[in-house]
């Protein structure tokens, strides 16, 4: 249970005075809550942290206050001015010190309201900013109209927060402090003499000075208090992961050591050798599975790499120790084309492999569980169908999830609490170049595989840009080609999120080529039956058709080597990701292949960008890198749907330095107390309600 101190942090912004419902809309739309779904509580004002600092300590004389600066000054008030009846103009107060005159300025103004707080004749200062008029200065909407007194309780340095329209800066100051004020005092969770040597401060004085900043750099990204609150944060991410894994390490794994023959047979029947970069990631996946914990490693390679052979290997592996293993692949074509690959293989050595997805049903369906339930097969390869209840092993050792591209940390927590998985080791397989920092916020310590070369006798895709007016020549082009006997993939891109508008488009684009290239053109797009999508991915792969026309459907992991040209319509819409992805796809055979990206003109800043990227490199690592910073990390790992909260205060930029000492402070820890029981141990299960660690709570909650 969450310490009962910490309940005010968690009621709702509208329990404080002067917040209503529409101020709590407003701040949902402000901090960018998905869909509403969440009401903002106060932390989450605590959390909402100023940007920048109106200095107010400016107090100019009329006559040296400098247009376009935020001054306050001492005004005797010489007359109101009221707009106009029906007039658009505004109602302007006429003020003077002894070296100038000024006019404020109130749009839409409240004469009664006016006339009360600036009555003509009297002294008050009014702050804001000096504009210039006509060669007059004027002040329009002060930000306060002060007597001596509410002067003197004016701090000059006033914190500036993020706003969205319809919210003013008054009103969520007012509301921020009220929140500050709901701040417990928290026993000290961080390490005393880290602190001292920091001269970090204390939570709550933290809190304090970034919403009453007394200096400019009191609010600095690279100040005390920040830094303190984003190692707060940081160590109560790594603290969470260790928790997760700990459980994890808990399961024991088992030892699972092969005889390396049956491997041997399938090496031998491959058509190639495997690439250095492919041995090591295989004898890293080996040693990890003789091991007596249970493994989670994360095999990164670029498309194309050759990572399905690597999965192989180590599934070899595992049946020849006797146990079953499971290869999940994202899409049913992709599971059906990996059968289609591995099953031969296995067979001339001697396994038996099958496969289960959505569309096994019935006695079919019955069949394949029978046979696993039995042990009879030694090697499943499926979609997340894989991992219905139903689906008993006789004993599962090994599994492999390719995600490729795709990343959820959630659904993999959730299979290994799977019954029936229990045991097995883990080998997660993706395409994209996931950098070491965001590694470690998403996963702690996983141990990561690369395979950093690719097959030998790979050409370089010649990668081309062209506007879509000149269609015509890519298709005489193509026609060339097609004379050499070469295949191509041509895509069309999801265009909308109705998927009858995404169809179409794929049908008329082949309609079109079938004018031109008549039979040898194929379609396959999502709102085919399974089995329709087969017979054309497989007429396609032996060679029958010659140009496959689809949707996105192929853009995961489909291998037809012979394939050399590459037609990405409508390139500007596509992520940088998935334009490498969809490369990724040519270039593996004999042949010089080559990727058009057609784009209609105009083409924004950001499509420019991403094309141009496009044709300087196929380095999958330096796509990744660009990608991140032409949209921010949260989306290249998919966080942003799955709902895992960003960091709110640690995007500092010692980010990197303090994510490393949060995890090592995180492993010392739990080494020393790893249930949280002592008194630091007290205060850091604060620290994890605090940031909203929940599935790492349950864990301790659960003992
Ligand atoms: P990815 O890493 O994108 O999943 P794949 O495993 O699909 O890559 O492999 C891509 C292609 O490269 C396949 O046709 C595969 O047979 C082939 N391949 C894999 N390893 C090698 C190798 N060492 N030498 C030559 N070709 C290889
Ligand atoms: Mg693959």
């Amino acid at each position: 249970m969450r310490p009962t101190r910490l309940n005010p942090l968690f009621a709702s912004v509208t329990t404080l005075n002067g917040v209503g419902p529409r101020f709590s809309k407003l701040l949902t739309k402000l901090l960018n809550f998905p869909q509403e779904t969440r009401e903002p509580r106060i932390l989450d004002l605590v959390w909402h942290l100023p940007t920048g600092i109106i200095d107010r300590s400016a107090r100019p004389k009329v006559k040296d206050a400098e247009a376009g600066s935020i001054a306050t000054l001492r005004l005797t008030v010489v007359r109101h001015r009221p707009s106009a009846r029906r007039g658009k103009a505004p109602y302007r107060v006429l003020c003077e010190d002894e070296t100038d005159q000024i006019e404020l300025i109130f749009f839409r103004s409240d004469r009664k309201y006016l006339e009360q707080v600036l009555p003509s004749g009297s002294t008050r200062y009014v702050s804001g900013r000096v504009e210039l008029y006509n060669d007059k200065r004027q002040m329009p909407h002060p930000d306060y109209i002060m007597d001596e007194e509410e002067f003197n309780n004016l701090p000059l340095l006033e914190p500036i927060y993020p706003l969205t329209a319809g919210l003013t800066l008054k009103v969520l100051r007012k509301a921020i402090s009220q929140a500050v004020d709901e701040v417990p005092f928290l026993e000290e969770w961080q390490n005393k003499s880290w602190l001292a040597k920091n001269h970090w401060p204390d939570f709550n004085s933290a809190i304090k000075t970034l919403h009453y900043p007394e200096q400019k750099h009191d609010i600095s990204l690279t100040g005390t208090a920040r830094s303190r609150l984003a190692y707060d944060e940081l160590l109560a991410n790594q603290l969470a992961l260790a928790l997760v894994r700990l459980k994890a390490k808990k399961i024991t794994g088992r030892r699972i050591t092969g005889t390396g023959k049956v491997q041997q047979l399938v090496a031998d029947k491959l058509p190639f050798t495997l690439t250095s970069s492919q041995r090591n990631a295989i004898s890293e996946i080996l040693s990890d599975m003789a091991g007596p914990h249970r493994m989670l490693r994360l095999l990164q390679g670029d498309v194309g790499s050759g990572k399905t052979m690597v999965a192989l290997m180590a599934m070899v592996y595992a049946v020849e120790a006797k146990l079953q293993s499971a290869l999940m692949a994202p899409t049913e074509v992709l599971a059906r084309q990996h059968f289609q690959t591995l099953e031969p293989l296995c067979r001339f050595a001697g396994l038996s492999v099958d496969l289960l997805t959505g569309r096994e049903k019935g006695k079919n369906r019955e069949n394949v569980l029978n046979r696993l339930e039995s042990g009879e097969i030694d090697i499943l390869i499926g979609t997340h169908a894989l991992f219905q209840p139903d689906v008993k092993f006789k004993d599962l050792g090994f599994a492999v999830i390719d995600e490729q591209h795709r990343f959820g940390v959630h659904q993999r927590l959730a299979l290994q609490d799977k019954g029936g998985t229990e045991a097995a080791d883990i080998l997660v397989m993706t395409a994209t170049p996931i950098p070491r920092t965001l590694l470690l916020t998403h996963y702690g310590d996983i141990e990561v595989s690369r395979i950093t070369e690719k097959p030998a006798g790979r050409k370089p895709v010649v990668t081309r840009a062209i506007p879509f007016d000149r269609i015509e020549e890519i298709l005489s082009a193509i026609r060339r080609a097609l004379a050499q006997g070469a295949q191509i993939y041509w895509i069309c891109p999801l265009v909308d999120t109705s998927n009858l508008i995404n169809l179409a488009a794929a049908e008329q684009r082949y309609a079109h080529l079938t004018q031109y290239f008549g039979t040898s053109v194929g379609l396959v797009h999502g709102q085919m039956s399974g089995r329709e999508k087969d017979r054309v991915m497989a007429a396609f792969n032996d060679g029958q058709l010659s140009i496959l026309v689809a949707t996105t459907v192929i853009e995961v992991g489909v291998d037809v080597p012979n394939a050399s040209v590459m037609v990405i319509e409508h390139a500007e819409r596509f992520g940088l990701a998935q334009l490498h992805q969809l490369r990724g796809r040519v270039g593996r055979g004999q042949r010089q292949s080559s990727c058009i990206l057609l784009y209609h003109a105009p083409l924004g800043e950001t499509a420019r960008a991403r094309l141009k990227i496009m044709r300087e490199t196929e380095d999958g690592f330096v796509i990744a890198e660009e990608d991140l910073k032409l949209r921010g990390g949260g989306e290249v790992l998919g966080t942003r749907q799955s709902g895992i909260p960003e960091f709110r205060i640690a995007n500092v930029p010692s980010f990197e330095s303090l994510l490393n000492t949060a995890r090592d402070d995180a492993t010392l820890v739990l080494n020393e107390d790893p249930g949280l029981l002592s008194s630091r141990g007290q205060a850091l299960r604060t620290l994890l309600y605090l940031f909203e660690c929940d599935e790492a709570v349950k864990l301790f909650q659960a003992g």
